[in-house]
């Protein structure tokens, strides 16, 4: 049989072989600082048992299972909390420009609408040919207003003196309207970068947090499972009765409960 170096266990003061249980340096430095929280007099030279490395193997995949949970809560709440946060009511403008306008308002939008169509151009350009042809010419003997056609020039002064306002009034509400839109536009926005934010931390968390926690749980489980077969192992090659620690028959036990199953 090849020789195996033996240590003792700095926790229970047993004596192990080197292949059930590790050095203090050899461990990941979490793990190290959990045993050094309870012993503080521990050097990295020292052993310790497959069995009492349990213990502490168990309480880190506990610590990253608990920090992540608690990290993941901070984050959904603030999430919710952002997402419920409604301390802006966003306008509704068509509706609320509809509500508060006036008679007046609405004329002035329709002539407004009306003044700057093809159509008026249209009819106002029919309108001003058939004035001049018609005292022009003086067709059906009529010549109220002759050449110059001062009177033409008058109404379309006072055409173009009242339409101006009515047009200015207009574009009023138009810049209302553009205002309360960019309003609302800056409060959505603004919430929905505060909501990005909060979903960005969660990502990173996830990323940088639970991903690689998950890869060291999993890593300790190996570890874990290494540890008991080779105690398996060695129940296997020592005679049934010759059961060194107690983490082997635990170990055992529940071999044989989950065969059972
Ligand atoms: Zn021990």
């Amino acid at each position: 049989m090849v020789e195996e170096t033996t240590a003792i266990c700095f926790i229970d003061h047993q004596r192990h072989m080197e292949i059930d249980g590790r050095y203090l340096k050899d461990l990941e430095p979490a793990i190290r600082n959990l045993i050094k929280g309870d012993h503080p007099t521990a050097k990295v030279t020292d052993f310790i048992c497959d069995h009492d490395l349990l213990k502490y193997q168990l309480m880190r995949v506990d610590g990253m299972i608990n920090s992540d949970v608690k990290q993941t809560k901070k984050i959904n709440h603030r999430l919710t909390k952002a997402m419920q946060s409604d301390d802006y009511d966003i306008v509704d403008v068509n509706d609320n420009l509809a509500k508060s306008l006036t008679f007046g308002q609405k004329v002035s939008d329709a002539v407004a609408r009306f003044g700057g169509s093809w159509g008026f151009i249209g009819i106002f350009t029919f309108v001003l040919i058939a004035w001049m042809l018609i005292n022009g010419l003086q067709l059906f003997g009529m010549h109220f207003d002759p050449f110059p056609f001062i009177l033409l020039n008058l109404a379309l002064s006072c055409i173009a003196a009242i339409q101006a306002p009515i047009i200015m009034m207009s574009q009023n509400r138009a810049s209302d309207r553009d205002r309360m839109n960019s309003e609302n536009d800056y409060h959505v926005n603004q919430k929905s970068e505060h909501e990005l934010r909060i979903l960005h931390a969660k990502l990173d968390n996830l990323t940088q947090n639970q991903l690689p926690h998950s890869l060291e749980i999993q890593k300790l489980e190996i570890e874990i499972l290494g540890q008991i077969r080779t105690e398996l192992d060695l129940i296997q090659r020592n005679q049934p009765g010759n059961v060194k620690s107690g983490l082997s028959e635990n170990v055992l036990h529940d071999d044989e409960r989950d065969r059972e199953k």
